[in-house]
């Protein structure tokens, strides 16, 4: 069913723009505002880029979103989960408007790092990818799985789209006083980018080392899952999706191990 001339249809949520945006038409729409239309342009090519990559990588339908691109100004009435307004320039996805969105600032924070040319579209895909896995039920899970699948599907995007990541990844601060699996909230937005950039590294590793099949088996896996997933587990399902040596390889990461090295 189309949403045509029904204002109704979904008491409480709705798409939500703020007043005087404009809507750029494709696979995800971008409601913009209207000084930000080369941006809009930008950021609507790699939304078409990632979503037609993440389509044919997971073997799933695509959901039916839309993407707000958000001045600055508007940042407190761009749609989103909880009532106070998020932290200006950090993404973000949210079911609480029909279709789902994605909430793009006007320019990224700048704790994003590195900065790169691959910063936007790495991060645009990351938060294309969460609304692909959320398309479906999902459980919960240890954090550092819940972020290792959007990061991993961003950087298969990027192989996709020839966006060269080398430079990108080498610029990655690897010396931290935690792991992916010692990284425990709350923590600051700086390290919280730091624990992303290693989950980032063990993505694009897992990709040179088992190609991009993995993916599809590990959205697929977390769908099926019906109960809280554990640290246990966590391990066992990204092993199992990796292939044959998959748990052998990921315990043996740096990133992965239960403290710094
Ligand atoms: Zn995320």
């Amino acid at each position: 069913m189309g949403r045509a001339g029904s204002a109704v249809a979904s008491p409480g949520r709705r798409e939500a723009a703020p007043p005087g945006y404009e809507r750029l038409d494709a696979e995800v729409p971008v409601l913009y505002a209207l000084r930000l239309a080369g941006k809009a342009t930008e950021v609507r090519g790699y939304l078409a880029q990632g979503y037609r990559a993440l389509g044919r990588i997971l073997s799933v339908e695509p959901p039916g979103i839309v993407a707000y691109l958000v001045a600055g100004e508007d940042w407190t009435d761009a749609p989103r989960d909880n009532a106070r307004p998020y932290p200006p320039g950090l993404p973000y996805f949210t079911r609480s408007v029909e279709p789902p969105a994605l909430v793009l600032p006007e320019e990224l924070s700048s704790v994003f790092r590195p900065r790169s040319a691959a910063t936007l579209p790495l991060t645009v895909w990351h938060e294309l990818a969460h609304a692909f896995l959320l398309g479906r039920e999902v459980v919960r899970t240890p954090a550092w799985l819940g972020e290792f699948v959007p990061q991993a599907a961003s950087a298969a995007v990027a192989r996709r789209a020839g966006l060269p990541l080398e430079e990108h990844l080498s610029r990655i601060e690897r010396e931290l006083g935690f792991t992916v699996r010692s990284f425990s909230g709350p923590a600051g937005a700086g390290d919280q980018m730091s624990f992303q950039n290693l989950l980032l590294l063990i993505g694009a590793a897992a990709l040179e080392e088992f190609g991009e099949d993995f993916l599809r088996r590990i959205f697929h896996a977390l769908w099926e899952e019906d109960e809280i997933v554990d640290e246990e587990r966590a391990e066992e399902l990204l092993g199992a999706a990796l292939g044959p040596g998959g748990r052998e390889w990921l315990v043996s990461r740096p990133e992965f191990q239960e403290e710094p090295l």
